[in-house]
């Protein structure tokens, strides 16, 4: 691969680690009981709800306790490089001896009541996890470690094994066909115009829900073997021959993986050669990057940043148009750091949609959907999908029924500008494609199976897809 992040391979438990995108000094040895207490929020971190307030300019990252030196230079530096340490360590050094008890924890959560259960939960959970464990300091950050029990930013990155469910018996790695779909390794062509450019398999953080489970990150002691797209010129290149031959496309999404981790001068020969294919009109670039390690974006010099300005204004020059399409799920993910990387791009011209999952206990009542749509419009990071949670192995406990999110979007359309309400979609499972969540033909909500219907172009070629609720 190009860079030096590589995913992590998690093959023993005790050899767990976490990388971050930024790097830090300290060592994260085991202390004393004394010394692992958690540092509380200031009274001036705290908002009404007890919970820090991560947008006002203040050194959120402090509340860890082995980066309570780190200034703000250092943290906003891109070039603090990566380094990996002990999830387990970590968590030591964090988390309070006793767990306090949560409320708002599902029921086999409250049984984990000291700092040791809470790590072996966390590795029992890990050897049932279809994705390696990367998190990045601002996500470590944004954490409430006072209620890791039920804390939404928690759930998206760290399994807790007394939270799993058992899968529905429909459920794949590659719950989307991706790879049967795929007419060369890595360039999925479902959409009559429109394909996905897997250019790398890699991530600054793997989501326990990621839908390219099969792929991307390291083997997991669960997923022993994934799909591994790796970013060589020879793959490459049969992807962009296959673009060329198919005129009928002209909208093509760059991910992997994350575009984060396409090198700048990759980035930059990537999109070069697709706004010089004449019938290619439009590229997004899929980046989780400015969610999960926003103080690149405005880390002057940054190339990779830099590149990704280039190219939106080159494709301007050309009438055409790069996006950045980027994946926050919860307020607390958008900090004053956020904000100072969005307007970045909003002031050169970047214009970035964003793509949010609908996840149990992360995002799914009405109220932490809502502010997270304003607050995302308001910094100009424009509401694009709210996503249902695809039919993907080992993370039910994070998939909510279809009636939630048709719940969701009932109170959020017409609360909101028009322009800035997103499309609450159901990627449907075997390959049918997004779909709006309302337009299903059937849902028996005993069953919680739903069925949505791909009209083909002629009569009695119409095809039935089946989405399922957890049991
Ligand atoms: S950043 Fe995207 S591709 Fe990477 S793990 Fe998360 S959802 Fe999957």
């Amino acid at each position: 691969m190009f860079g030096s992040h590589l995913a992590t391979r998690l093959a023993r438990p005790s050899s767990l680690r976490y990388s971050w995108c930024l790097s830090h000094t300290s060592s994260h040895t085991r202390k004393s009981s004394s010394e692992n207490r958690l540092v509380k929020p200031s009274p001036d971190h705290e908002s009404s709800g007890g919970v820090l307030d991560v947008t006002r300019r203040e050194p959120y990252w402090h509340i860890i306790p082995t980066w309570k030196d780190v200034s703000e230079a250092d943290f906003l530096d891109y070039g603090w490089q990566e380094s990996k340490d002990k999830l387990a360590a970590f968590l030591y050094n964090v988390l309070p001896e006793e767990i306090p008890y949560d409320g708002d924890a599902p029921e086999p959560l409250r049984q984990i009541q000291t700092r040791d259960m809470f790590v072996q939960d966390v590795l029992g959970g890990i050897s049932l996890a279809p994705m390696s464990i990367r998190i990045t300091p601002h996500i470590m950050s944004v954490i409430d470690w006072t209620k890791p029990l039920s804390d939404p930013i928690r759930r998206q990155f760290i399994p807790l094994r007394s939270s799993f469910i058992k899968d529905h018996p429909k459920l794949q790695l590659d719950s989307l066909n991706e790879t049967g779909d795929s007419p060369t390794p890595g360039l999925v062509h479902r959409y009559h115009d429109k394909a996905l450019f897997l250019a790398v398999s890699v991530c600054p953080v793997y989501c326990r829900f990621c839908t390219r489970s099969y792929s991307v990150g390291g083997a997991t002691e669960e997923v022993s073997t994934k799909k591994s797209f790796s970013p060589t010129r020879r793959r490459w290149e049969r992807m962009f021959e296959y673009i060329e031959q198919t005129p009928q496309l002209s909208d093509i999404v760059v991910s992997g993986g994350d575009g984060y981790y396409i090198a700048p001068e990759h980035l930059t020969s990537i999109t070069e050669r697709l706004l010089s294919i004449p019938h290619i009109r439009r590229i997004r670039i899929a980046s989780k990057g400015l969610a999960v390690c926003p103080s690149r974006i405005i880390t002057p010099g940054d190339g990779w940043t830099q590149a990704l300005i280039n190219a939106s204004a080159a494709a301007r020059r050309m009438g055409k148009s790069v996006a950045l399409h980027t994946h926050f799920n919860h307020p607390r993910e958008v900090t004053w750091i956020t904000r100072l990387a969005a307007q970045k791009l909003y002031e050169e011209g970047v214009m970035v949609r964003n793509q949010t999952v609908m996840l149990r206990g992360v995002n799914d009542n009405v109220d932490t959907m809502k502010e997270l749509m304003r607050l995302l419009a308001d910094n100009n990071l424009m509401p694009y999908y709210v996503y249902q949670g695809d039919m993907v192995s080992g993370v039910e406990d994070l998939r909510t029924p279809l009636s939630t999110i048709l719940e969701v979007e009932r109170h959020i359309r017409g609360s909101i500008a028009g322009f800035a309400t997103p499309n609450f979609v159901v990627d449907l499972p075997g390959g049918g494609g997004k779909r709006l969540a309302t337009s299903y033909n059937t849902y028996d909500r005993s069953t919680g199976v739903s069925t949505y219907i791909l009209p083909g172009k002629n009569a009695g070629e119409d095809r039935v897809y089946e989405y399922h609720d957890p049991l």
